[in-house]
């Protein structure tokens, strides 16, 4: 197979061709500050490799007619690989990051066969088209010896080794990252942006709340690579046991579980649909409380809400009402808060966004 590595600059034509879109040699030119001769061999040996294609359409203007560059969504792919507790999935994508073919899914009911199902697995779908693999999995890890330090998919067990996965990538880049971090990968790359602005991505689920922190456009990657353990915030409140050992944290509020009283009847998702509960006003209140805390913290331009809940507007509208009220006055003024309605892909395609950075994000490693 011939190298397919990118210099820096050939990223940088590619990159400048997600955010903005099909142009032609000459408006990469301009765009970009590069001589005329060097834009025409790094396109050159692009569309050679598979990465950018002429697009079927014209630009008539000065000179002869151009047919603009575009990415190449047919010819070559990414694999994402996500693992999860008991599961596997498998997924293709385009290099514009859409679905190619199907998610290919397992059951794994034995932790100590995850890594090699998800080697086999692997082997099954990279091929000579393929360009990079994203691997993500809940809990920490540490690419550079790559393995998984720690875990909910095998709890029980210390530092899970995962170069078998590398190996069965072949010699292509890989990108081994937290689950939220994947999330974040892609919510990155769907805003189509320099990425300037720092981020608060919050995934809320029934019981189940991640974060992802992004500086200039990389995750904030502290002592060991994870998500930020927002979901752990601790309440003096009364809730269930939480896994982490603890009582009160904020992912145990957010839950039908404490929205019921531990009794069995409606789930948080339709209490929210229904409204006026004022179990559901209790939790907004708490959880606008944590997050405004994260804000301060953080002094973020955007707070995402993302997630089967998170993105709901039943909850996303009172919550970034109350935070607004919430953080810091000055802070009030600069923040953006959005729900991001397409953050409830299949795992094994938000693994895949993990993959796509290698071509589209310089910042991210
Ligand atoms: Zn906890």
């Amino acid at each position: 197979m011939a190298s397919t590595a990118l210099s820096m600059r050939q990223r940088r034509m590619v990159q400048a061709l997600w955010r903005f879109g099909p142009q032609s040699r000459i408006q990469l030119h301009t765009q970009l500050g590069l001589r005329p001769n060097t834009v025409g061999a790094d396109a050159d040996r692009l569309v050679r490799l598979g990465i950018l294609r002429e697009s079927d359409g014209v630009v008539r203007g000065r000179g002869r007619p151009a047919r603009p560059l575009r990415i190449d969504d047919r010819r070559r792919q990414v694999v994402g690989l996500a693992l999860r507790r008991q599961r596997i999935e498998v997924a293709r994508l385009s290099l514009t990051g859409q679905l190619v073919g199907q998610i290919l899914g397992q059951e794994v009911a034995e932790p100590r066969d995850m890594v090699g199902v998800g080697a086999a697995c692997l082997r099954a779908c990279v091929d000579r088209n393929t360009l990079a693999v994203g691997i993500s999995t809940p809990g920490f890890v540490e690419s550079e010896a790559q393995r998984i330090v720690f875990s909910a998919i095998w709890p029980a067990h210390g530092p899970i080794p995962v170069q078998e996965l590398y190996r069965a990538s072949g010699a292509r880049p890989v990108v081994l990252e937290n689950d939220m971090h994947a999330l974040a990968a892609q919510w990155l790359l769907s805003q189509r942006c320099e990425p300037r602005e720092d981020a608060l991505l919050v995934y809320i689920d029934d019981g189940q709340l991640g974060s992802a922190l992004l500086v200039g456009g990389r995750p904030n990657r502290g002592c060991i690579t994870g998500a930020n353990e927002l979901g752990h915030t601790r309440l003096p409140v009364a809730t269930e046991g939480c896994y982490c050992g603890q009582t009160g944290c904020i992912e145990r509020i957010v839950s039908s579980a404490f929205a019921g009283g531990g009794r069995p009847g409606l789930t948080l998702a339709q209490r929210l649909a229904r409204g006026g509960d004022p179990k559901v006003d209790e939790i907004v209140g708490h959880l606008g409380m944590v997050l405004a805390n994260a804000v301060n913290f953080t002094r973020v331009q955007q707070l995402v809400l993302a997630g089967p809940l998170g993105a709901l507007p039943a909850l996303a509208e009172p919550l970034t009402r109350l935070v607004r009220r919430l953080v810091l006055p000055t802070l009030a003024e600069r923040i953006t808060m959005d729900a991001w309605g397409q953050s409830v892909a299949a795992p094994g395609i938000v693994a895949g966004w993990l993959a796509l950075t290698q071509i589209l994000i310089d910042s991210w490693e």
